[in-house]
């Protein structure tokens, strides 16, 4: 069995979803559990959507509606060839729009935002579908939010997930094509929840390893992971092979290409991921796999926004042990993870990316000496081979930026990183200069 996750550019339009079952078609494979994404822009619509009843402006989000129910209205028009089968497409989306127009007419609560933002998914799989069954091809949907689960720690709940998964399977012994939401999930309390946004790579990678299928694959609108960030760099190239780490490294470091915890349970399970081109079917792509490890080389570069830096700075750190385990002990009770720490004699520099309880982590940092916090940075982080005894690389890498105002670096945690931490502004600059410099 083989899992395949198509993003929501493989199913931006009717076009591109008549791409979709040669693919499927072509995998040598006895059974395939495709996932799918929510059809480009359509989760950008549906926050938008929320936003206004969120703040009450109701008859703006039901325009919203309306405006994305036309152009899915069009959508299906295209799509479907037969009057039976346009109007079985209509009926589909009538139900969700039907929905979505309908939470106006109360109180928006954050549980209602969640369901809204579901929808994406639930319209792009039941319009796949229908589509296949347009064109006599079996399949079965099976519906994520009978599976998919996270606990009260945001984690996946993975026995729950892998039980009711192969329950739900079990009912469909002869089926070869089962098609599923990416992205939503229900939370501890049973409401629909997601995954965070780009979040259908980690349904598929939570998929194949619940199933411990042969292969994951993430098809998406670009010819594998690039050793630069394609959107801010021009002649960046495919790599072929990472290990596991490596890509997480750079996923979690903001290769949008792959979502930051999707490579984990696929890591866990041993199970090769894939990532393929939807538009160039026969490109290589990239192949994750734990049998691989570049050595000698450095491999890619990647940016990940929005960090917040904080810097306690205390002369009772002077000497003293006991004080970083205080500081971190502050960071754990507000259940926020720190990416890059720094340290001197008399001061500790580490980075955030979820600010949520800024304030009351900042409040109860003060009691430990001056802080200091600068937020719209950037972490950009080079992955590659960069142990002891191989010299020079880490010269390399400082004298790209050398122009650059560098608040933070991060050299020797692991033999496959450097991290440098600089202001948004310089992000393009500092990628564009590395990549001339390494590659
Ligand atoms: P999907 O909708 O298929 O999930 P995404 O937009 O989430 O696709 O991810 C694919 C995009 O990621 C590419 O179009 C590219 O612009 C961007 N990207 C950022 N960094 C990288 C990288 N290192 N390699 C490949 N693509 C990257
Ligand atoms: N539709 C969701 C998003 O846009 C999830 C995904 O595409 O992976 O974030
Ligand atoms: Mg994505």
């Amino acid at each position: 069995m083989k899992v395949l996750k198509f993003g929501g550019t493989s199913v931006g339009s009717p076009e591109r979803f008549e791409k979709l079952w040669p693919i499927i078609q072509s995998q040598k494979s006895d059974c395939h559990f495709v996932v799918l994404s929510a059809v480009a822009g359509t989760t950008n619509a549906l926050v938008a959507i929320a936003t206004q009843y969120t703040k009450g402006e109701i008859a703006l989000a039901r325009q919203l509606v309306q405006e994305l129910q036309q152009a899915y209205q069009v959508f299906v028009d295209d799509l479907f060839v037969t009057t039976e089968g346009k109007e079985k497409g209509k009926n589909w989306i009538t139900r969700h729009f039907t929905l979505l127009d309908e939470l106006g007419n109360d109180l928006f609560t954050p549980a209602e935002e969640r369901l809204v933002l579901a929808q994406g998914e639930l319209l792009s799989t039941g319009i796949f579908h229908l589509y296949l069954a347009e064109k006599g091809i079996d399949s079965v949907l099976l519906p994520a939010l009978e599976f998919m689960r996270i606990n009260a720690d945001q984690e996946p709940d993975m026995p729950y997930i892998q039980r009711q998964l192969q329950a739900m399977i079990d009912q469909f012994p002869t089926t070869t094509l089962f098609i599923t939401q990416g992205y939503i999930c229900r939370n501890s309390y049973g409401q629909i929840d997601n995954l965070r946004r780009g979040g259908s790579d980690y349904t598929a990678s939570l998929l194949g390893a619940a199933l411990a299928v042969e292969e994951i694959q993430i098809w998406t609108d670009i010819d594998g992971f690039h050793n630069n960030d394609p959107r801010y760099v021009s002649n960046t190239k495919p790599i072929a092979q990472l290990s596991f780490n490596e890509a997480a490294e750079l996923a979690y470091f903001g290769a949008k290409i792959m979502h930051p915890q999707s490579v984990f349970p696929a890591q866990k399970a041993n199970i090769p991921v894939r990532l393929l081109d939807t538009l160039d079917m026969d490109a290589a792509g990239t192949l994750i796999s734990s049998a691989f490890d570049h050595t000698d080389e450095i491999v890619a570069v990647a940016a990940k926004d929005n960090i917040t830096a904080i810097r306690i700075q205390s002369s009772r750190m002077l000497l003293a042990y006991g004080f970083l385990r205080r500081v971190f002990e502050v960071f754990e009770r507000y259940k926020t993870p720190i990416d890059m720490i720094t340290t001197s004699e008399v001061a500790v520099s580490l980075t955030l990316d979820d600010c949520t309880y800024l304030s009351e982590i900042i409040a109860e940092l003060n009691h430990f000496g001056e802080v200091e916090v600068d937020d719209q940075q950037s972490i950009i982080c080079i992955v590659g081979d960069f142990k002891r005894n191989k010299n020079g690389y880490a010269t390399l890498v400082s004298e790209a930026v050398k122009h650059m105002p560098i608040r933070m670096i991060s050299y020797g945690g692991s033999e496959h990183n450097i991290s440098l931490l600089l202001p948004s502004k310089y992000k393009i600059e500092a990628l564009r200069a590395l990549h001339h410099r390494l590659f």
